[in-house]
């Protein structure tokens, strides 16, 4: 459906809104949800002109890499005449009177009823006092929907996170507020609910009676690259831990939501999050290891203390590995592996759910005394490969009557990867038309802090040795002792 829109990017010279806001805006325009009746405003301290800022534009729209140059293109051109920058300092009140004049301007130019999306493409510092001045000059209009977008890091524990919150919320209410975590908006990961609970086969065994331990990985195999001002502030647990990994637990462990509609899988999300287990200092301590990588095997790549950006001494993690539990009924007691980390021997963002054993090897008895049963094992590829594998056990195709293992899968082809709608292109789709399925409720942020607070907070009252990893390998030796304690083993193992 067409939607009527003025976009207001805080932060339109940034490198978000280059490489990805104004791509997926044009993406949307492509296919039509976005025609006559939109406009932006992109805001910034640096003093551009219209012309420049469409020469940006059009220019972030050439370098996005899906198809060839489309910066000549006519429906490039009109699409970037919808763009209009305004310089901007967020802390000047006299700006926001400027910016609102503009709006009101563009609001009647375009015919956009009154609807407005604020999207805040900077650091979270800045939410506050852009919330604030927004409602305080009247930005907000009384007519037509106003919606927040904002991006990650949403605090850097419970407490900064419940301070952003309440900023926010002074003057947007919480069904206003569209919390990004990109990784909601990737196919790979909607699916989860559609693999879950549109297969009776599936649905019947996702419970503790058949499942033996799931396994998340979210491996890089890039180094820190130009973001080590960042990293530095935050390490591997805040910035993939806290969000990602714990929102796909949350669809991986919730229960059945009875429509798959925005309110019941908050709900159900909420519930799972709730349900997974606090652990105390000393839980964390036999729960969770870090790790920080060093130099590669061949001495080519850095350490990471030795990056540009980084304190030489950095205790900042940039993997993490560990054990969560949940007490949902249907999944209590099931251990819930998760990995994540950069310069690792693969880039890979996969699921393994590890189903249990049968009770017995009838086959051992016949013919072949070695006959060995594997665990049947559902992985989901997330990225860059998307797809599902299952493996099974069938007869060797010998004389014996041994087993073997066999592999169902499934791959999407680069074709069918290339149709589907990029993460950032969906979340600002579903954002205009009001769809809050895919972003993060307050008390799902919440939650997550209170789960990962503990652990930071027993990390920081400890020196760790790094670095302890070797660069292009899968983190350290303890990832490993993780499981092996529990007799498991990785299942992803490049
Ligand atoms: P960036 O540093 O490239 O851009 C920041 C923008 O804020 C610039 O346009 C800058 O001019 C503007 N700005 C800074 N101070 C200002 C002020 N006082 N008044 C007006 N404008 C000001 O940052 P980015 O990489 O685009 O990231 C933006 C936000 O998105 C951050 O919160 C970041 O954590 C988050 N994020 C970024 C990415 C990414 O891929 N870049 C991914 C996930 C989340």
């Amino acid at each position: 459906m067409t939607q009527q829109a003025l976009f207001i990017i805080f932060g339109g010279t940034g490198d978000l809104a280059y490489r990805k806001l104004y791509p997926s805006l044009f993406r949307l325009y492509e296919k039509g949800y976005l025609k006559d009746n939109f406009a932006v405003i992109g805001t910034a301290r640096r003093p551009w002109t219209n012309d420049h800022y469409h020469e940006v534009v059009m220019n972030a729209i050439a370098d996005d890499g899906h198809e060839a140059d489309r910066t000549n293109s006519e429906l490039v051109r009109k699409f970037a005449s919808h763009f209009y920058y305004q310089s901007h300092n967020v802390n000047d009140t006299e700006h926001y009177v400027a910016l609102r004049k503009l709006a009101d301007k563009l609001d009647e130019k375009y015919e956009l009823k009154g609807n407005r999306i604020y999207y805040l493409a900077m650091a979270p510092r800045f939410f506050g006092t852009i919330a604030a001045h927004l409602k305080s000059e009247k930005l907000i209009t009384d007519h037509g929907f106003n919606r927040l977008i904002i991006e990650k890091p949403f605090g850097r524990d419970l407490k900064t996170a419940k301070e952003l919150n309440d900023a926010i919320s002074a003057a947007f209410s919480e069904d206003q507020i569209y919390r990004i975590d990109h990784y909601l908006g990737k196919e790979a990961i909607q699916s989860i609910a559609a693999l879950r609970f549109g297969n009776q086969v599936i649905a019947s065994l996702w419970n503790k009676e058949h499942i033996d331990n799931i396994q998340i990985t979210l491996a890089e195999s890039l180094g820190v690259e130009e973001r080590a001002g960042y990293y530095e502030t935050a390490g591997a647990l805040r910035d993939m831990v806290q969000n990602h990994i714990l929102q796909i637990i949350s669809l991986l462990t919730m229960e059945r939501p009875r429509a798959y509609t925005a309110g019941e899988l908050r709900d159900r999300k909420v519930e799972a999050l709730q349900n997974i287990k606090i652990y105390s200092e000393e839980e964390a301590r036999q729960n969770f290891v870090r790790g920080q990588y060093g130099e590669d095997a061949d001495q080519e790549q850095q350490a990471y203390r030795n990056e540009e950006g980084t304190d030489a001494q950095s205790q900042i993690e940039t993997f993490v590995a560990g054990k969560l539990v949940t007490t949902n009924e249907s999944l209590a007691g099931v251990p819930i592996y998760v990995r994540t980390g950069k310069r690792l021997a693969q880039k890979s963002t996969q699921i393994n759910v590890v189903f249990k054993n049968v009770d017995q090897n009838i086959f051992k008895s016949v013919a072949d005394a070695d006959a060995k049963l594997l665990q049947n094992v559902l992985t989901l590829y997330i990225e860059p490969d998307q797809g599902y594998r299952f493996d099974l056990n069938v007869k060797n195709g010998n004389q014996s009557y041994g087993t073997m293992p066999i592999h169902l899968e499934y791959h999407k082809s680069a074709a069918e990867k290339a149709k589907v709608p990029e993460a950032y292109e969906k979340l600002i789709h579903d954002a205009l038309d009001g769809n809050r399925t895919n972003f993060a409720h307050w008390h799902e942020v919440a939650q997550a802090w209170r789960i990962v607070d503990v652990i930071r907070q027993t990390w920081d009252s400890e020196e760790a040795e790094f670095p302890n990893y070797v660069s292009g390998t899968m983190g350290p030796q303890a990832a490993n002792e993780l499981l092996a304690r529990d007799h498991r083993t990785w299942v992803y193992n490049p």
